[in-house]
């Protein structure tokens, strides 16, 4: 019996957030300030000691924190370019992504040429779920930075995107989200429907252990475990799971690793796949990254709840991705460190896959 294999590409595109240092403030004797060794004013050099503190904020992942010492850098010094990127990358990660869009676009009247804040810009429009302007953004970002450290980085990322509009592109408005409609099972079914049968269930788990893999916490398994069973209850009861301790009595083999090589698109967190046989998916193996892609967005449990929401959603059969940020199957990571729950739309979606009739399949 020929046994298909399927794996999903592009999987939760990365988002690369531009970094924007703002330089050093001082005083003589004579209190004459200086910002990287030219005359300032006061109030400048206080925003750029505010801004230092800042980015220490928000490196340590403190940004509700980090939005406070950057909104107050903004007043002191308003034509500041660095304090209002440094204020929208801050404002992002705390879910105010409208508000970060906004600052962007003040830093680039400011300055056209910050090659971070049209990056940072792009990555915003990405995680909004609007593709086609993030499209836009980065082409623009590599024909005016060709040179950029980041540009190879850039034009992987636009490859990525550019799938996921031409996989949406049939349907209209496929630059907004669109949360009008209650579920998304149709852009799930465009390549095939699949989902396990009814004999298989429970489903079994085995989530291998993570002790030895550098970047594992405990919780990983926890919040893992916690999203099958969300998704089960999303389901309305119709997916169930087993936890089991042996991989040899699984279904579903969950792995953890620290290299991204050893994913088969090294940009991405994780990793699902499914087999199948005639009566559905016979086996799933997820893999979860243990490190993060980027120092910018650091693996925290948000991150990757929402990371195993995703591939959870994948291995039961959901075999594509949306542009609305609100979904488990949205295609971009998500730069808000929030955590985050099933959606209504995720719901009426796993429910209706797994409650359509058997002719349909
Ligand atoms: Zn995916």
């Amino acid at each position: 019996m020929p046994v298909l294999s399927k794996s999903v590409s592009y999987c939760l595109i990365v988002v690369v957030l531009g970094v924007l240092l703002s330089g050093v403030a001082c005083a003589d004797e004579g209190r004459q300030y200086f910002v990287n060794g030219q005359p300032a004013s006061a109030d400048l050099a206080a925003a750029v000691n505010i801004l230092q503190e800042g980015l220490a904020l928000l490196r340590a992942n403190q940004n509700s924190e980090a939005v406070d010492k950057f909104t107050a850098a903004v007043v002191l010094a308003p034509d500041l370019p660095a304090a209002h990127h440094n204020l929208a990358v801050a404002l992002a990660k705390v879910g105010r992504l409208q508000e970060a869009i906004e600052q962007l676009q003040k830093v680039l009247t400011l300055d056209p040429n910050l090659s971070p804040a049209l990056l940072t810009l792009g990555g915003l429009y990405q995680s909004t779920g609007q593709v086609n302007v993030a499209i836009q953004t980065y082409r623009e970002f590599l024909r005016r930075f060709p040179k950029d450290s980041e540009a190879p980085k850039v034009a992987n990322l636009v490859k990525g995107l550019e799938a996921v509009s031409a996989a949406t592109a049939a349907a209209p408005g496929a630059d907004s989200p669109r949360a009008d409609s209650s579920d998304y099972l149709a852009e799930m079914l465009k390549n095939g429907t699949f989902r396990w049968p009814d004999m298989r269930m429970p489903i079994k788990i085995y989530v291998q252990r993570g002790e030895n893999v550098p970047g594992f916490r405990p919780q990983f398994t926890k919040l893992l475990i916690r999203s099958f069973v969300d998704w089960s209850a999303a389901s309305g009861g119709h997916v169930r799971v087993s936890q089991v301790d042996s991989n040899r009595d699984s279904d579903i083999e969950c792995m953890w690793l620290d290299n991204p090589s050893s994913l088969s698109n090294p940009s991405e967190s994780g990793e699902a796949r499914v087999f199948t046989d005639n009566t559905g998916i016979k086996r799933g193996t997820i893999k979860l990254l243990t490190v993060p892609l980027s120092k910018e967005l650091p693996l925290t449990d948000n991150r990757m709840r929402q990371i195993c929401l995703h591939e959870i959603g994948h291995v039961l059969g959901l075999a594509g991705h949306t542009t609305n940020p609100a979904d488990a199957m949205f295609f971009s990571a998500s730069v808000a460190d929030e955590w985050r729950e099933l959606s209504t739309r995720d719901s009426n979606t796993v429910t209706k896959l797994y409650t359509l009739s058997s002719s349909r399949r």
